[in-house]
């Protein structure tokens, strides 16, 4: 079976906003099918998010899952320093996020839907997830470190916005270049590399 295919940057159903879906039809045959082709697209890539919009589907659906094998590359150490840690399987229907305390923290970041490429991006630390699972129930909880930026990410595009929006656009880099050189270079000494001055 070949790769599903994801939408990529160019087509606007990634710039448009998506709609939300009534509760009541989070249980239908429909959004099911949605469910399972998002969750098949994610993990066959493989990636750790994905949103609606990204298989063609202008509708507030996101899915999140990251397990040991999708930060195999990783040390120890940088998965502390990032917050990364196994996350199950999580679907959301209109998904809504608040920012919870100050924290803010920088890593590079990629994107399915501009493949080859990662950048340098600053999100907050913890937000608090609003939404309604796959039963259609409503629910609310905190949510840090890495899976904290996943859901900004995916959040992102159900309003037509990408990673590229808010990138630190000097860090911009091809993934051969990131795995080659930045992967394991703290971020200060990258931004510092690449002539990004900040305030
Ligand atoms: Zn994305």
């Amino acid at each position: 079976m070949s790769k599903p295919k994801i939408v990529q940057a160019g087509s606007l159903v990634l710039r448009a906003a998506a709609a939300p879906v009534p509760p009541s039809e989070i249980t239908s045959r429909d959004m099911k099918q949605v469910v399972k082709k998002m969750v098949e697209v994610m993990r066959a890539a493989p990636g750790v998010g994905l949103a609606a919009p990204q298989i063609g589907v202008g509708l507030q659906v996101i899915v999140l899952e990251d397990d040991n094998s999708r930060m195999a590359r990783l040390t120890k150490e940088q998965r502390e320093e990032r917050g990364r840690a196994p996350f199950p399987l999580t679907v959301v229907f209109n998904p809504t996020l608040r920012t919870v305390g100050e924290g803010r923290a920088t890593f590079f970041e990629g994107c399915l839907s501009v493949a080859g490429y990662m950048a340098l991006v600053e999100r907050h630390l913890a937000v608090e997830l609003s939404g309604y699972d796959e039963k259609g129930e409503p629910f609310s909880r905190e949510v840090r470190g890495w899976p904290a930026r996943i859901l900004q990410h995916e959040v992102d595009h159900l309003a037509g916005t990408l990673y590229i929006d808010r990138m630190i656009s000097r860090t911009f880099c091809c993934n051969d270049e990131m795995g080659a050189r930045w992967l394991d270079t703290p971020v200060a000494e990258v931004l510092q590399a690449f002539g990004v001055t900040r305030a």
